[in-house]
């Protein structure tokens, strides 16, 4: 898909952000350019519009940018998937672990219902180990994970197609 490319040109990279030794990868210069933030969201809207999603689940902070918009393009409800005590209700936790320690993720019980279908969306998979987090939350209240999507892959996932059974979806490597 030619709009491929504009996605990627517009991806910037910071050397050694937020330690020494990273090459992050910023997707603020993607959004704030109207055409390739409209060119990712249409993409994900086309893939998935039929495919039957009840449910948008968004990875805090960066998957925020990207699921609602998917969720309104497809009809399907956004939930988002925060750190720990953020979320104002009750809660069910799922702990994962970083390269340096551990972190968590939490879902508001009674956002997700038994039978829904979930998309899973944050803005870059490393490891998969996040993303690993957010499927456990939703299968443990019932939901099927139909897959889960992210603008950017690293090398580290690179040719896994699948993330726990699930099918993983990225659109471009790093820059
Ligand atoms: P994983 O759990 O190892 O797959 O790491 C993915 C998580 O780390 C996602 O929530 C990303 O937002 C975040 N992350 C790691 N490296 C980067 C980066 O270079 N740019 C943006 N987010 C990153």
């Amino acid at each position: 898909d030619p709009r491929l490319k504009g996605i990627s040109e517009a991806i910037r990279v910071v050397p050694n952000f937020p330690k020494p030794g990273i090459m992050f990868q910023d997707i603020t210069a993607l959004v704030s350019n109207h055409k390739v933030f409209k060119d990712t969201v249409d993409l994900f809207v086309d893939r998935y519009r039929d495919m039957g999603i009840s449910v948008v689940a968004g990875v805090e902070a960066r998957g925020f940018i990207f699921a609602p918009s998917i969720a309104l393009g497809i009809g399907a409800k956004f939930i988002p998937l925060r750190k720990p005590g953020k979320l104002p209700g009750e809660v069910i936790s799922e702990a994962y672990e970083l390269e340096y320690g551990n972190d968590c993720l939490e879902m508001h019980v009674g956002a997700v219902e038994q039978g829904d279908r979930a998309l899973v969306i944050d803005d870059l998979v490393a490891t998969g180990g996040t993303l690993s987090a957010a499927i456990s939350l939703l299968e443990r209240v019932g939901a099927e994970v139909i897959e889960c999507a992210c603008v950017i892959g690293l090398p580290e996932v690179e040719g896994r197609r699948r993330l726990d059974g699930k099918p993983l979806y990225i659109l471009v490597g790093p820059r």
